[in-house]
């Protein structure tokens, strides 16, 4: 019988430390399957809580234009029900985020693909009843996208070369979602807030004149942290890791980040975090760089994002530039 562990994304990748002020204002919503939390520090309650609903309202409209789930129609789920070889216009913010996700797709060897829609459903850690054991290898092989995968026409359409290609923004469309609501807050003269989204976390401006701090989570230690980040500014952080969507099944762990050269959960690493310009570079690389495991560091750090990662063994490492901010807890 499998010991089936299924937590979700409330258990969060990354802890706010140094505690909070009396005068921050709290939001928090349930969006893309995750609990996302607002934080405003710097407006009164009125202003900062309008605000607030705008941005969640607008993660809102994003999660509605790329989920590949529940009943909700968009042009994703179109385009992926459409016949191979059958060009397909898509709007505007899929065609940016989808050439976006394929220039990361190449830079990371394809270690982050957004062509594994048909392989995610089959193991099924984003569906209505949670996994408990592995797809069969047969499964796995028929549910693997055939390369070349997706590609953009000259007159800007799109078109899929084989059903096996299925579009799934699981690993950017949150960092995207994170960044359109961090526009809705400095739309609306919001200076000194953060967005965290299941461990997806967007800052902006300082807590109260100091830096904020972020702690990342152990991927192994509950309640425990690898150590903090003090930062400020406009910062991205994101994390991925194979301890909130997972089971466990004859005593190994299978998780919701598949490497797409075997179909399988990747092995590389417990978990993986990037600082980047913005929640969707973050989101991507940070599931690339998991993929990629502890090589991936260097390339990360030639891309100017700093890096860490817990390896498969438990090993922490750490590129250059996030040696630089990185406060390990000892
Ligand atoms: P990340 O590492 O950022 O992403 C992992 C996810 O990306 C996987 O779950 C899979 O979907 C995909 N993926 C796996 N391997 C790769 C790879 N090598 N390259 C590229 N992508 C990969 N969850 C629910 O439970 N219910 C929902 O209704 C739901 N709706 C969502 C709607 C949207 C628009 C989005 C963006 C997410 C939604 N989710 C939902 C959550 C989603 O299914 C993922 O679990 C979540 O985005 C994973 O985020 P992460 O930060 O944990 O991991
Ligand atoms: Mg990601």
């Amino acid at each position: 019988m499998a010991d089936m562990r299924y937590a979700f994304s409330w258990i969060f990748a990354v802890l706010l430390l140094g505690g909070c002020s009396p005068s921050d204002i709290h939001e928090t919503r349930f969006i893309m399957g995750t609990l996302v939390e607002f934080t405003v520090a710097d407006a009164d309650s009125a202003r900062a809580e309008a605000a607030m609903a705008a941005a969640a309202d607008e993660m809102q409209r994003i999660e509605n234009i790329f989920t590949i789930y529940g009943k909700t129609d968009n042009a994703v789920k179109a385009f992926n029900a459409s016949p191979p070889g059958v060009p397909v216009e898509l709007p505007g913010e899929v065609n940016a985020l989808l050439g976006q996700a394929l220039d990361i797709e190449k830079r990371s060897d394809g270690a982050f693909n957004p062509a594994l829609g048909r392989l995610n459903r089959l193991w099924g850690f984003s569906g209505e009843s949670p996994p408990s054991q592995p797809p069969s290898s047969e499964a796995i092989r028929d549910a693997m996208p055939v390369q070349p995968c997706i590609h953009r026409l000259p007159d800007g359409r799109w078109q899929r070369n084989h059903a096996s290609c299925m579009l799934d923004f699981g690993a950017i469309a949150k960092g995207y979602a994170i960044d359109r609501g961090m526009a809705v807050l400095k739309q609306r003269g919001i200076h000194h807030a953060i967005i965290n989204a299941g461990g997806d976390i967007r800052l902006i401006g300082s807590h109260h004149g100091k830096p904020w701090r972020i702690g990342l989570r152990h991927p192994r230690r509950k309640g425990a942290v690898l150590g903090s980040l003090s930062v400020s500014g406009d910062v991205s952080i994101v994390t991925s890791g194979d301890y909130e969507r997972y089971f466990l099944y004859k005593d190994r762990r299978y998780h919701h980040i598949l490497n797409p050269q075997t179909g399988m959960p990747a092995t590389a690493s417990q978990s993986a975090t990037v600082i980047a310009a913005s929640a969707t570079l973050a989101d991507a690389w940070s599931t690339a760089l998991f993929v990629l495991g502890p090589d991936g560091l260097a390339h990360l750090e030639r891309l100017g994002m700093p890096a860490l990662l817990v390896d498969r063994k438990g090993r922490l490492k750490i590129n250059d530039s996030m040696r630089l901010l990185f406060d390990q807890d000892r």
